[in-house]
C-alpha cells in the first residue's frame, strides 16, 4: 500500500535546521565531555529570568474569584479585554491609534508571520526577504503559497538598502519583510533606512496600483542597546503590518504568546484584518493561550534586564576584536555577527567545535561568510568560552 503525503511537508519535518542539529550536538558532547566544557551559542533561547511581574501576575490571576473562567475559550482573535489593553499600551507608547479591532493575537511571531503571509499572499504573489534574515520565513512565505525574493546583504552596515530592495521589487511583490533589532547581525535599522525604504516603496506602490506591505517582524522591538532607538514603524509608512511577539521582551518564548497589529493607516484596513482573521481559523491558530494573553495584556512595554545582554554584548565583541575576529557590535538583540576568518563560514564553524565552540553559520540566513554567535548565556560561561576562542583564532592565524 502507497501512502501519499505532500513530500514537502515531510521533507520539513525530516531535516533539522543547522541551530537544531548543532543544539542536538552540543547535548551529546555535554554529555561526552561534561557541560560546563561545552560552549553552545546556537540557539536564541533567553537567559534572562522573565520580569517579576510576569510571575506575580500569573499568581494573581490564579488567585482571582474569577480562576475557572480564566482557562475558558476566548474569541478567536483574543480575549476583547486584553486586545483593548494592549492597544492602549501600543498608544501610550507609540501614539498607535490602535484599538482592540486592530489587534489579532497570535502563538509567537512565527504564528504573527504566517497568518499575515496567508492573509495577504495570492498565487504567484513575491515576498522580498532582505539578507540577512531568519530562516524560517522562506518555510512561511512558501507556505502560504508566495515566492520569496531574497535582497542580498549590505555589508558591513546590515542595514536595508533600498536602492537593491528597489532592483528586487515587482508588480507582483505583495509585501517586504523587515527585521529590527535584526536577528541574526544584531543590527537596530536606523530611523533615516527605514524612511528611505518607505519612500521606495510609496513610489512603486503608486506605479504599480497597488499597495506593497511592509511586514515587520519585531520579537526584539525592547532588546535596544543605549544609544539607539528602534522606529516605530506604522508612524512611517502607513502600509505596514506588525508581527510582534512576548518571547524575548518577556522572556516566555515556551508560552507562545505575540500578536498582530493592523494599523488603521493600512490600505483597505477592515478587509485586512478579516483576512487575518480569515487566515487564523483557516490555519487553525485561533484563541492563543488564554492565561497568556492577560499576562501580555498586563505585562506589554514591560521588559527583561536588557543592561544583561547589552554587557555580554560589549564584552564578547571586546574580547573577540582583541582576538583578531571582525564582528558587528551588536546595537541589539543577543546576536553577535562576525565575519568568517575564512569565505567558508560553514568550515570555519566545524573547526570552532573541535574546541566545542558551537556557532552558526550564517548561511542558513542567506549571508555566506558570516557566523551567528548567541550570546543569551550566563556571563561567566561568556568569560569561560574565552580560551576556546583564542584557540579558534590562532588556528587560523588571527593571534595576536
Ligand atoms: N522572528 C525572528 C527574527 C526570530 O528570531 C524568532 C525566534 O527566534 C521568531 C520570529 C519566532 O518567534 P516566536 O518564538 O515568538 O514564534
Amino acid at each position: 500500500m502507497s501512502l501519499q503525503l505532500p513530500e514537502k511537508s515531510v521533507e520539513l519535518g525530516s531535516a533539522r535546521s543547522v541551530m537544531r542539529e548543532l543544539f542536538e550536538y552540543g547535548k551529546k558532547r555535554a554529555a561526552a565531555v561534561g557541560a560546563e566544557n561545552v560552549y553552545d551559542f546556537s540557539l536564541g533561547n533567553p537567559s534572562v529570568e522573565p520580569p517579576a511581574q510576569v510571575d506575580e501576575c500569573i499568581r494573581a490571576l490564579l488567585d482571582a474569584p474569577q480562576a475557572a473562567s480564566l482557562h475558558a475559550y476566548t474569541s478567536a482573535q483574543g480575549d476583547a479585554g486584553c486586545r483593548a489593553a494592549i492597544a492602549a499600551s501600543l498608544n501610550r507608547r507609540f501614539a498607535a491609534g490602535a484599538g482592540a479591532d486592530d489587534l489579532y493575537l497570535t502563538v509567537g511571531a512565527a504564528a504573527s508571520l504566517t497568518i499575515t503571509f496567508h492573509a495577504l499572499c495570492c498565487p504567484g504573489d513575491e515576498v522580498l526577504l532582505l539578507a540577512p534574515f531568519f530562516a524560517e520565513y522562506r518555510v512561511f512565505v512558501e507556505g502560504a503559497g508566495a515566492m520569496p525574493v531574497v535582497v542580498p546583504p549590505h555589508a558591513p552596515d546590515f542595514e536595508p538598502d533600498a536602492e537593491a530592495v528597489r532592483t528586487a521589487l515587482t508588480p507582483r511583490t505583495k509585501a517586504v519583510v523587515i527585521n529590527s533589532p535584526n536577528n541574526p547581525s544584531g543590527v537596530v535599522f536606523s530611523r533615516e533606512t527605514l524612511e528611505k525604504l518607505a519612500a521606495v516603496l510609496r513610489e512603486k506602490a503608486a506605479e504599480y496600483g497597488h499597495p506593497i506591505f511592509l511586514v515587520t517582524d519585531e520579537p526584539y522591538r525592547e532588546l535596544v542597546f543605549a544609544g539607539r532607538e528602534a522606529p516605530w514603524v506604522p508612524a512611517l509608512y502607513a502600509d505596514t503590518i506588525v508581527c510582534y511577539s512576548y518571547s524575548k521582551a518577556l522572556s516566555i518564548p515556551g508560552e507562545r504568546i505575540g500578536y498582530i497589529f493592523v494599523p488603521q493607516s493600512a490600505a483597505e484596513h477592515d478587509r485586512v484584518y478579516a483576512a487575518v482573521c480569515g487566515a487564523g481559523r483557516k490555519l487553525g491558530f485561533v484563541n492563543a493561550p488564554a492565561l497568556f494573553q492577560r499576562v501580555a495584556a498586563a505585562c506589554d512595554g514591560v521588559t527583561v534586564d536588557v543592561g544583561i545582554y547589552e554587557r555580554n554584548a560589549a564584552f564578547l565583541c571586546d574580547a573577540l576584536t582583541a582576538l583578531g575576529f571582525d564582528c558587528i557590535p551588536p546595537q541589539g538583540t543577543f546576536y553577535l555577527f562576525m565575519k568568517s576568518p575564512v569565505p567558508d563560514a560553514a568550515a570555519f564553524c566545524e573547526k570552532a567545535k573541535e574546541f566545542d565552540l558551537l556557532l552558526v553559520p550564517a548561511d542558513s540566513f542567506s549571508c555566506p561568510g558570516w557566523v551567528r554567535i548567541a550570546f543569551c548565556v550566563p556571563a561567566e560561561q561568556l568569560q569561560r568560552s574565552l580560551p576556546a576562542f583564542e584557540k579558534l583564532a590562532q588556528a587560523f592565524g588571527l593571534q595576536k
